[in-house]
């Protein structure tokens, strides 16, 4: 299936140019032809999303559609519970488990007609940013298939830039869907905590992790967005917040008069790639040629962001992760002589390295002795992470900055060492501290062909607006749908 946007596909749909069986026969054709290199999905349903496509296209000829994106193909990131069909975190934990109920994210979706077609590959229980922490092997960037695709949400991203889904979810947690969609060359949007319901994502820091698109172009992430956020009583941390339409929203934005800023952490230091710089340069000028004010601010605390992210998240995660004992879910290490030992063979066996030392960490940093120097001391630069956020968000409409300080990596170079891998997210993480929004955006090439994206931050609460900016931007930089070069002659 050709790399087209699900506006594009709902409108042939809506003509009966094509039906939902027929576009779901594609993306699965498709993803049997690329999935040898590409290596996107952990489980794909095909029995299931077929049955699913031809409840739609029944609907459709009733004139009983669900929604606009009735009948459009969706993939899932492995992280959301399906209920019937497992989901594995892509850890061995939980290779085989089935849970008993879907995610809210997941219902809603199923709820507005898209047909689910699989489950996406991620670094093992959300943690990394290349999606070579698997169980189930890496997924490759489909513009070079030696590089990583960026992660977490590796497989969403590979899976929507690859041309096998037109629409995915994600999670981000500390850019887990921003990265991925930057080295991939998509849009992929982190909602503001509390948007989206996080019942029945399983759980890896329950203060950071929110559910979001991971689109072709912006219109499709304003649709999907439109589709999953919202209160939801199974989640005590959803907002109850009304759910504006985005998608109709979008083109009354105008980047005219607004102010944007650019805090100098943001676009300065060592590890910036020269050729991301350049395109973070060009970034700008495009805004200004739009109308728009570049407002130069400092925030001091971002440069703390990665060690109280490592040491919040890790503590969260220590404390979610416990359940994986053996006794109620997934894995069970075989032949053990008490419990004790059940607990601590299942454990070695079922984690693979990266949670281990996560857990390990977490365990650490909320020890009787140690609480009040890591933990506390984190939570208290947490806050002063979101005035910085506050101050510049007083100053201006937006906040704009890399997504990744670099394009998408070698596969291997970056395994052997995990304060390098940790790195990736120096320009994503402090917004998940923060709790607000932001969306990356292809922005631009290196030289070599590989695709550079760009980030928009906004307020708690203001996707509307941060859509809304994109989407003109969008426009003007016409980055968006490029076709990722290794995958376009495998086309089904
Ligand atoms: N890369 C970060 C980590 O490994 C963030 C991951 C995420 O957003 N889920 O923890």
């Amino acid at each position: 299936m050709a790399l087209r946007s699900a506006h594009e596909l709902a409108g042939q749909l809506a003509k009966g140019a094509v039906t939902s069986e027929e576009l779901v026969r594609r993306s699965l054709a498709h993803i049997k032809a690329t999935e040898p290199r590409l290596n996107a999905f952990v489980t794909v349903m095909e029995e299931q999303a077929l049955a699913a496509a031809r409840e739609s296209d029944k609907r459709r000829a009733a004139g009983q559609t669900l929604s606009p994106l009735d009948g459009i193909p969706v993939a899932i990131k492995d992280n959301m519970n399906t209920e019937g069909v497992r989901t594995t975190c892509s850890s061995r934990m939980l290779e085989q488990f089935v849970p008993p109920f879907s995610s809210t994210a997941v219902r809603k979706l199923q709820d507005a007609g898209l047909v689910v077609v699989g489950k996406t590959n991620l670094d093992e229980f959300a943690m990394g940013s290349s999606t070579e922490n698997s169980a189930f092997g890496r997924s490759a960037n489909p513009w070079d298939t030696d590089r990583v695709p960026g992660g977490s949400s590796g497989g969403s991203a590979v899976a929507v830039a690859g041309g096998q889904v037109p629409l995915a979810l994600g999670s981000d947690t500390g850019g887990s869907i921003r990265q991925p969609a930057s080295l991939c060359g998509i849009v992929g949007l982190k909602p503001t905590y509390g948007r989206v319901s996080r019942y029945g994502l399983v759980a890896f820091a329950s203060s950071l992790d929110q559910i979001g698109p991971m689109t072709v172009d912006v219109e499709d992430a304003a649709l999907l967005l439109g589709t999953v956020a919202g209160h939801d009583p199974l989640d005590s941390t959803s907002a109850d917040v009304p759910v504006p339409d985005y998608a109709a929203s979008l083109r009354s934005f105008d980047w005219k008069g607004r102010r944007v800023a650019r805090p100098k952490e943001f676009f300065t230091g060592e590890g910036l790639d020269p050729e991301v710089a350049r395109c973070a340069d060009a970034f700008l000028e495009k805004l200004a040629s739009l109308g728009a004010e570049i407002v130069d601010v400092s925030m001091p605390h971002l440069k703390y962001s990665i060690s109280t992210f490592y040491i919040v998240a890790t503590a969260e995660a220590s404390s979610n992760l416990a359940r994986y004992d053996g006794a109620q879910y997934g894995f069970r290490a075989a032949g053990t002589k008490n419990i004790i030992e059940m607990f601590s063979r299942t454990r070695a066996q079922g984690f693979g390295p990266e949670i281990k030392r996560r857990v390990m960490m977490g365990t650490h940093v909320l020890s009787a002795g140690y609480y009040d120097a890591y933990y506390n001391k984190a939570q208290k630069v947490r806050t002063l992470i979101k005035r910085d956020y506050d101050r510049a968000l007083e100053k201006a409409d937006l906040v704009a900055a890399p997504t990744s300080p670099f394009p998408a990596f070698l596969a291997g170079s970056r395994m052997d060492d995990p304060l390098a891998m940790y790195l990736c997210d120096v320009f994503t993480i402090s917004l998940n501290l923060a709790g607000y929004c932001g969306l990356s955006l292809p922005s631009g090439f290196t030289e070599g062909g590989l695709p550079i994206g760009m980030q928009l931050m906004a307020g708690a609460f203001e996707e509307e607006k941060l859509l809304g900016a994109a989407w003109q931007l969008e426009q003007a930089l016409g980055v968006a749908g490029s076709r990722a070069p290794e995958i376009a002659g495998a086309s089904a």
